[in-house]
């Protein structure tokens, strides 16, 4: 260290304990004991100290404002890594909480129970700021959000100022249109769908057990159908099988052999993703259960008790569960106005370091960036997958970090190289299938050892020690006890 570094540092330290202890004579202060210790601890004390007693955020933030809009994979994980050092990190979501939804389908058969699969916002605070509303609409040149609290009885609009956006708010269920589905199916999206189901599975039992109910109404009451061959179908469909099958059928003894279960999928095969070995191995598994699986079946229409099948007529229902294919959300739909939008997938195009683009001259917009399912790089097609928005999320903090190192400058910024890990699906029975064949491993493997892997690598996955604690414990409690079927 320099002679002139020296003095200016002794200068400074003085300057600084004498401005410290009148701060704290006027009460402005929070520490307790002022010492003379480093001059970077003076410094770090004194302006932790201010920013607690004013409750200011944006005290050194050299970045200004970075609103991030949802709490999904994508929000989330920029969330909880970003440098809170060079960012007021503002984050807008309807739901206060992430969900892990790979083990959704667990927590909607009671496998797990729903604080399981939840991790809360709130956590992070109070290093980032955090508002229960949706963002209803962006104005990219004035840098302004408009948004709409989510609070039961308060709707209130509002709008907040941005100098960086992360959109990340995800996909819906896509209905296609199809007459019926929206009012008559339940969903797999968030923990509240995974609430609806177990309680319509249990209602189904109860009402085919009710005195009054006939015979010919019961087989409908118990069939459950699937529509959507993809992973989160399969998967929930191996989930309900294991329910009904080793706890449903103890406590309804009388009613277990008129249960039917049917998978319907538009497409040729089911997990279309998969290795074909693999896909032949899970149809071989779901068909020795007893899971119809019906392919090119589509279903035209639903009512409140009936499917409608083109060219099958009506098959009647107890519980429907629509898990396929995914549409853009009412925002991006609003950006979609001046935003270039995937006019195939609905998401919005970005270039390979997520920046929007411009709909007036087809260029990145410098602040704005989309990651997640509600956002495709040009020419780069990436599934919507949870390990996709993860990875986006990731590549994206370290972006965000180099330009607040580099005073704005976004020279040394990296484009995005997303790395496949394989896939996994969970196919019942403490069954699993595990395809690494996309990727430099070429491995697959299937069985119970990759039921091992499917469980191991979600509870590596999971991130709090609250979690890593409450699922193995669920998961021991269900072997031992089984699920549970109370219904409220
Ligand atoms: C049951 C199920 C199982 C799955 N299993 C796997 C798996 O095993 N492996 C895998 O890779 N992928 C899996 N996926 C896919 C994966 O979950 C998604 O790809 C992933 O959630 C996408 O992350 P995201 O952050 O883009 O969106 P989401 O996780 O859907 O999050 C979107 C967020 O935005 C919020 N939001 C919505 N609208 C607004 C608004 N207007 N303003 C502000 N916030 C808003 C939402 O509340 C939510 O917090 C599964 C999906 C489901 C449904």
């Amino acid at each position: 260290m320099n002679k002139t570094r020296l003095f200016q540092q002794k200068f400074f330290r003085t300057k600084y304990h004498e401005a410290l202890l009148t701060m704290q004579s006027m009460n402005l202060l929070t520490i307790p004991t002022i010492k003379k210790t480093s001059y970077d601890a003076f410094i770090s004390q004194t302006a932790s100290s201010i920013m607690l007693r004013r409750g200011m955020t944006s005290l050194g933030k050299t970045q200004g404002k970075l609103v991030i809009l949802g709490s999904g994979w994508a929000g989330f994980k920029l969330l909880k890594d970003i440098d809170t050092r060079h960012y007021e990190v503002i984050v807008v979501s309807p739901r206060n909480y992430f969900v892990f939804t790979p083990l959704l389908a667990s927590s909607s058969v009671g496998t797990l129970e729903f604080r399981c699969v939840v991790e809360p916002v709130r956590r992070y605070s109070p290093k980032i700021q955090y508002y229960q509303a949706y963002a209803d609409s962006v104005d990219i040149k004035k840098q302004t959000i408009h948004c709409t609290s989510n609070l039961n009885n308060k709707k209130d609009k509002f709008t907040i100022q941005y100098d960086t956006l992360v959109v990340a708010v995800g996909a819906n269920s896509n209905t296609f249109g199809i007459p019926g589905v929206g009012d008559y199916a339940l969903f797999l999206k968030d923990i509240s769908d995974a609430r609806k189901i177990r309680q319509r599975v249990i209602e189904c039992f109860e009402l085919a057990s009710q005195p009054n109910v006939t015979k010919e109404e019961i087989p409908g009451l118990l069939h459950f159908a699937v529509v959507g061959g993809g992973p989160t179908g399969v998967e929930f469909s191996a989930e309900l099988h294991d329910f009904i099958t080793q706890d449903m059928a103890r406590l309804y003894p009388d009613l277990i052999n008129l249960v039917t279960m049917t998978v319907y999928d538009v497409a040729p095969q089911i997990l279309g993703s998969f290795d074909q070995s693999l896909r032949d191995y899970a149809i071989k598994k779901f068909t020795r259960k007893g899971i119809q699986i019906r392919t090119g079946t589509l279903v035209e229409a639903v009512n409140e008790r009936h499917l409608v099948i083109k060219d099958n007529g009506n098959v009647s229902y107890g519980m429907l569960v629509w898990a396929t294919g995914l549409t853009d959300n009412p925002l991006t739909r609003a950006m979609g106005e001046y935003i270039i939008k995937d006019q195939s997938a609905k998401r919005l195009l970005t270039d390979n370091y997520f920046r929007v683009l411009s709909k007036d001259d087809g260029m990145p917009v410098n602040n704005v960036y989309a990651i997640g399912d509600c956002a495709s790089i040009k020419d780069y097609d990436l599934p919507a997958t949870a390990q996709v928005a993860n990875q986006k999320a990731m590549h994206l903090r370290k972006s965000l970090t180099r330009i607040a190192k580099d005073g704005g400058s976004f020279e040394n910024v990296k484009p995005f190289k997303f790395t496949n890990l394989g896939s996994m699906v969970y196919i019942g029975e403490q069954k699993a299938m595990v395809d690494l064949t996309s990727t430099n491993v070429k491995a697959k493997e299937r069985g119970t050892l990759a039921w091992i892997f499917w469980r191991s690598s979600y509870f590596t996955m999971t991130i709090s020690l609250r979690n890593k604690i409450l699922i193995p414990m669920y998961w021991i409690l269900t072997w031992f006890f089984g699920r549970d079927v109370s219904k409220f």
